[in-house]
């Protein structure tokens, strides 16, 4: 959407290094109420299984793409017995003080978002204000989930980075569904219209899924290689519409998605559904994971630590990407990130987040972690039943 290119355009500009201040929660999931004030550096919240260790930085992140990085759907991230929740928090760049804050109820099933006390007239216009990431142990999921799941990861990423995306993303997926209709309906002739209307948002969804795989490739093998101990690893966009260069002898983005949809298009009519686009393409994830040196799925082949691996590598990759769109670090948001790890990798993803990177963290663990993070400078807080301590 335009209003988010311009926005993210002119952060460009102003942003420095962000830094979490304040943060407010109202009726969020087991915080009936909560406010911190956080170190510049950062902290370490320790805590039990249950406690709220995800939850917090999941209401963190709300305010980065407002909805829950767990994929988690609004209504259950009220209070149980509350009707509303609200998350809050003032983020500073370069000297200068922006306040998010998002808030939905449950009885009206409504949003809102505002930023600096305004509401903008678009939700995607305020999205990527914070900038954050979070790196979850169920990333792992990413590598070995269905396809959708990757999607999502491409989809809210460069939904943040990538001028323009958000907007053909929601006019695409518009009007596959009025496409979806009149194939129920058996409507071949507006089915035939609406497809016309797939072909300028889904080539804009194919070209920058591929072009940000091809151009981050190389960064992703080469963390993964640093974590693994060498072991090499690959993205590979993986279009719906059949491996092949976009201007290769198959054309570009536009004529692939039209001839797939005229080819589709009886098939599509009897099953009521639109078979073949960008809504369905998958990025593949390989890695070396023994002595035979070939490249293979981890979807398929990996362990759970090569998994997780592979997943760190990839976070590592949208924290760069973030940093570059928004012309400084994010702040890491790190849930458990080194559980499943053997010591040699932990001790390699702890070198791959303190070189180079001092943005501010927030790493939760069920127990204290021996890893001098951010030069072991972190203050550590105990939580217990959605209650902060040692603040
Ligand atoms: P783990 O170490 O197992 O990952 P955690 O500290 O990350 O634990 P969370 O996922 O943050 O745990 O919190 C889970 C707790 O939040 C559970 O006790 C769950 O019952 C509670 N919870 C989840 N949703 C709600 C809600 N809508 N209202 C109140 N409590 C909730
Ligand atoms: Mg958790």
């Amino acid at each position: 959407m335009q209003g988010t290119a311009e926005t993210l355009e002119s952060m460009t500009e102003e942003v420095g290094s962000a830094t979490l201040r304040t943060v407010s929660l109202r009726g969020f999931r087991n915080f009936p109420a909560l406010d911190l004030t956080l170190p510049d550096a950062g902290v370490m919240i320790i805590g039990p299984n249950g406690s709220g260790k995800s939850n917090l930085l999941e209401a963190l992140y709300y305010l980065e793409i407002f909805r829950s990085f767990r994929g988690a759907r609004d209504r259950e991230l009220v209070t149980f017995d509350q009707d509303v929740f609200r998350v809050s928090a003032s983020i500073e760049r370069a000297g200068r003080e922006t306040q998010l804050a998002a808030a939905w109820q449950k009885s009206t099933r409504r949003k809102k978002v505002e930023v600096d006390g305004c509401e903008p007239e678009r939700l995607s216009d305020a999205l990527g204000r914070f900038g954050a990431v979070v790196f979850s142990l169920d990333d792992s999921e990413l590598v070995w989930g269905s396809p959708s799941r990757r999607r999502r990861f491409l989809d809210i990423l460069l939904s943040l980075v990538e001028p323009g995306y958000v907007g053909a993303l929601q006019r695409y997926r518009a009007v596959v569904a009025q496409r979806n209709e009149a194939l129920r309906q058996n409507r071949l002739e507006v089915a035939r219209a609406w497809g016309e209307g797939l072909v300028e948002p889904g080539a804009r969804l194919m070209e920058a899924r591929h072009r940000w795989v091809a151009g981050r490739n190389e960064e992703f093998a080469g963390y993964h290689a640093m974590i693994a101990g060498g072991h090499s690893a690959n993205l590979e966009y993986v279009p719906a519409l059949g491996r092949a260069e976009p201007e290769g002898p198959s054309g570009s983005w536009e004529e692939r998605i039209e001839r797939a949809l005229t080819e589709s298009e009886s098939s599509d009519a009897r099953r009521g559904v639109t078979q073949v686009g960008p809504h369905r393409d998958d990025l593949a994830i390989q890695a070396v994971v023994d002595a035979r040196q070939e490249h293979r799925d981890l979807r398929s082949f990996g362990s759970g630590g090569q998994r997780r691996t592979a997943a760190i590598a990839l976070r590592l990759v949208e924290a760069d990407s973030l940093a570059e769109r928004l012309g400084s670090e994010p702040v890491y948001l790190l849930d458990d990130v080194f559980a499943e790890l053997d010591e040699t990798r932990a001790a390699r993803v702890l070198e791959l987040l303190e070189t180079g990177r001092t943005g501010q963290v927030l790493l939760t663990a069920p127990k204290p972690v021996d890893l001098p993070i951010r030069g072991g400078s972190l203050e550590r807080w105990r939580i217990q039943e959605g209650v902060i301590s040692g603040v």
